[in-house]
């Protein structure tokens, strides 16, 4: 059994696994890194990373260091850029996705949640002007966080639409007064072709996530028009059931929810439900559909002011916000939990089980 990717998704179903089957988990990284916080990686937070050792050992998951370059779905196994090769009988992939291309751009210019401990350096002991790119939750964060941190930076954020489109009028408006209060000049409706058309010393792009889903359509397994893996209510892919995908290489979908969207959020319990249902069909049985829904969005403006967004089941803001330094401590709290989730799914398989995760 080989899972593929040791972030939200993957290790979630690793350890939901462990207790019933030997895991291979195959990721270059020593560590699982909170990409949940790397807005606070790029304002100097040093602590987002969290060695994979001692978790890896409590669970009986074996790691493979290394990069998957290609999976052979007829020979039922994975490929690595160093030349190993995995065998498989069922496989989780994983592999989660990153910040969508910039464009072209001058060195030491421009930025992505992936470069946060570069950008950090950049903006350390200097000033300038910075833009960031893209009104969703991780430009609002990235932007709210820059302005705390570094108030010597004149920054300003541009979306090509409105500020947090899918929160509540009372949401956005709290965080557009929350970013002007930090000093952020907020520009909507402005369209950016591609970073190195905008006149600013530093750009950080988060227009947008792309899941990482190349090495899947390389295999055949069939993708959606956003290019994320088509699945079956278990997680199944649709053109290749012996392959289970987990967090935002999955195009999940519950009848209550619809469409999952790519977050920590949704990563987690699709993780483990994958878990479950690779069990389930190993041991002959047939795998249970995914049971999922929301009941709120997390996003933090600094480290004092948050807003923690009431939704729908499926999704849909509520008029109901919670705002402000309480806002702040539940969303700490929330991204706490989660890590603390997964190292005790590590350290216990009956709570690899039955723990589904933190909204
Ligand atoms: C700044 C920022 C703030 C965010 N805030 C929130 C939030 O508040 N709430 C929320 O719910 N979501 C948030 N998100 C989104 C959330 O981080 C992602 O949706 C989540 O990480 C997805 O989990 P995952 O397991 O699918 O992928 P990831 O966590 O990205 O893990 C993927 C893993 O795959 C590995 N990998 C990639 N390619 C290969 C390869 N070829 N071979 C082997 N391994 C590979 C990577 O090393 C990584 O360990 C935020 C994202 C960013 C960038």
């Amino acid at each position: 059994m080989a899972v593929l990717g040791a972030g939200y998704g993957g290790l979630r179903a690793a350890f939901g696994l462990a207790r019933d089957v030997r895991v291979t988990l195959i990721d270059p990284a020593d560590s699982f890194t909170e990409r949940v916080r790397l807005h606070e990686r790029a304002a100097g937070r040093q602590d987002v990373r969290h060695t994979l050792r001692p978790l890896l050992r409590a669970s009986g998951v074996t790691h493979l260091a290394e990069r998957v370059s290609r999976i052979d779905t007829a020979a039922s196994e994975v490929h690595t850029d160093d030349g190993r090769v995995v065998g498989y009988d069922r496989l989780v992939y994983a592999l989660g996705s990153r910040t969508g291309d910039p464009g072209p751009a001058r060195p030491g210019r421009v930025f992505t949640a992936e470069t946060a401990a570069e950008l950090h350096r950049r903006l350390h002991g200097e000033f300038g002007r910075l833009t960031v790119v893209g009104g969703g939750p991780t430009g609002v964060e990235t932007a709210a966080e820059l302005a705390e941190s570094h108030p010597e930076w004149d920054i300003r954020l541009v979306t090509a639409g409105q500020v947090a489109p899918g929160v509540s009028r009372r949401g956005r408006a709290h965080i557009r007064s929350v970013l002007t209060g930090l000093g952020v000049a907020i520009e909507e409706d402005h369209q950016v072709p591609d970073a190195d058309d905008l006149d600013s010393d530093v750009v950080v792009w988060s227009a947008s996530m792309v899941p990482n889903t190349e090495i899947a359509k390389a295999a055949g397994l069939t993708l959606d028009e956003h290019d994320r893996i088509t699945v079956d209510p278990a997680l199944r892919s649709t053109s290749h059931p012996e392959v289970y995908v987990a967090g935002d290489a999955a195009a999940a979908y519950t009848p209550v929810s619809g469409p999952l969207r790519m977050a920590c959020a949704t990563a987690l319990p699709v993780g483990l439900h994958a878990a479950r249902s690779v069990v389930r069909d190993l041991g002959g049985l047939e795998p249970r559909p995914l049971k999922f829904s929301y009941y709120a969005q997390c996003i933090s403006l600094g480290r004092h002011d948050g807003l923690l967004q009431f939704v729908g089941r499926d999704d849909s803001p509520r008029d109901r916000i919670l705002t402000g330094r309480a806002a702040a401590l539940v969303k700490e709290q929330i991204v706490r939990t989660t890590v603390r989730t997964i190292v005790m799914t590590a350290r216990s398989p009956r709570a690899a089980r039955l723990i589904p995760g933190v909204n």
